[in-house]
């Protein structure tokens, strides 16, 4: 964090020393006034994209056609972005066009949220022309300028400010709450991979409760696929203990389990959720169904990640209260007591099987190698030559 402000304030400086006005801008700013680590820092300028370019070396094109270059600073990549202004929003989710200013005022008119709408120079002074710095105070999320008219023109903005209520434990603002209400239903024009972004962030909150209880209070649920079923709406009072370990996919793991395991196609779908994401989901709900039955086995061990167990072994205890969570220190003994961790670990193959057989190779070797893993993980033979060819030997004959 220390990095990203020397990076961004060392870019701030090298374009004023040419002529050009420059502050730092939006949620890092809104994030040092709250003493929390900002996300990235963000740089503005009056100078526009090419005269960025020709002042820094390195740069990416990551957004040239509204304003933002990548500079790449040798301590940590910084986008800036020139001033500017948006014109009509005919999709409600993007402008028609972005049109350059010279104003800082103008360009911060443009932002979502006043607390989003602050910058601070490189005299340390914070530029607030719409009362951020006293919402931040009073921990309001508020719109700049007509609600109404910001959700209308980017309908993302309504999902936005649920998930920074969550991040950040603020409230919304009535007006701001009365026009997200209002006009839940134009979310269908959001790109479900941007939602699933804001719901990725939602997961990851400290106050995910209170994001997923806005989501339904607003209505903003009912046009999400999934969660907007009665199961995951009878049953928020759950995301009070949900965290979700640092890992958003475990949040979607979650949904699913409170949303009977029946519709996890839907909900890979519906979010385009990746193949990693969706493994998550499936072993959680494997784990999560034994685990409501009995005591993990070393076959469970064996089987499923240390994450997966952990996770399985939280959400558990947060859907069955009666079912009491295994310390930490439990679950790692039940993995420092395997023989063996994976398949490549057993020191016979299938050809030694074939020999010790004297019959020919077949689909019963694969079947053989099977029970064999279960049966050194179960610790009935020992993972040892000898053992192995003894056992094999015995239990074959007797097959
Ligand atoms: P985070 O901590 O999640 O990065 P952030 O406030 O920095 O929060 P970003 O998405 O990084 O959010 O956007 C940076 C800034 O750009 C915001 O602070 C806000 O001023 C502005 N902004 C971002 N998205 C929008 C939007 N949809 N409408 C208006 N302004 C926006
Ligand atoms: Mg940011």
């Amino acid at each position: 964090s220390e990095r990203k402000w020397a990076a961004a304030q060392s870019i701030q400086d090298e374009l004023e020393r040419h002529g050009y006005e420059a502050v730092i801008v939006g949620g890092a700013v809104r994030d040092l006034l709250l003493g929390r680590d900002p996300g990235d820092v963000d740089v503005a300028t009056e100078a526009e994209p090419q005269i960025v370019k020709q002042i820094f070396q390195k740069t990416a094109d990551v957004g040239i056609e509204h304003g933002t270059v990548m500079v790449l600073h040798p301590d940590h990549p910084v986008e800036v972005t020139t001033y500017r202004t948006e014109s009509s929003y005919s999709d409600h989710r993007r402008p028609d066009e972005v049109h350059f200013v010279k104003s800082l005022k103008e360009d911060l008119k443009r932002r979502d949220f006043t607390m989003n709408a602050l910058a601070i120079n490189s005299d340390g002074h914070v530029m607030d022309y719409f009362s951020g710095k006293e919402d931040i105070h009073h921990q309001i999320i508020r719109c700049v300028g007509n609600p109404e008219e910001r959700f209308s023109e980017d309908a993302l903005r309504m999902l936005r400010a649920v998930r920074f209520a969550a991040q950040l434990n603020f409230d919304i603002e009535n007006e701001t709450l009365r026009a997200i209400r209002k006009l839940a239903q134009s979310i269908t024009f959001i790109a479900v991979e941007r939602i699933k972004v804001e719901l990725d962030k939602i997961f990851l909150s400290k106050y995910p409760e209170i994001g997923m209880r806005l989501l339904k209070e607003t209505s903003l649920t009912l046009h999400f696929p999934v969660l907007n079923s009665d199961r995951v709406n009878e049953n928020l009072q759950h995301w009070r203990h949900f965290n979700a370990l640092g890992n958003s996919a475990y949040g979607w793991a979650f949904v699913n389990l409170i949303s009977g395991c029946k519709r996890t196609e839907d909900l890979v779908r519906g979010y385009k959720l990746s193949n990693a994401e969706k493994r998550t989901i499936q072993a959680i709900a494997n784990a999560v169904q034994i685990r409501q039955q009995s005591f993990w086995s070393p076959m469970n061990y064996y089987h499923f990640s240390k994450e997966t167990i952990r996770a399985a072994e939280f959400f558990t205890s947060i859907l069955n209260p009666s079912i009491q969570r295994m310390p930490d220190e439990i679950l790692l003994e039940g993995y420092r007591n395997l023989p063996i961790q994976s398949r490549s670990e057993i020191v016979v193959n299938g050809n030694d099987l074939i020999g010790w057989s004297g019959q020919r190779g077949g689909p019963w070797v694969k079947q053989w190698l099977n029970r064999l893993e279960e049966s050194i993980v179960l610790k009935e033979v020992q993972n040892d030559r000898e053992e192995i060819r003894d056992w094999f030997q015995r239990e074959f004959i007797n097959k």
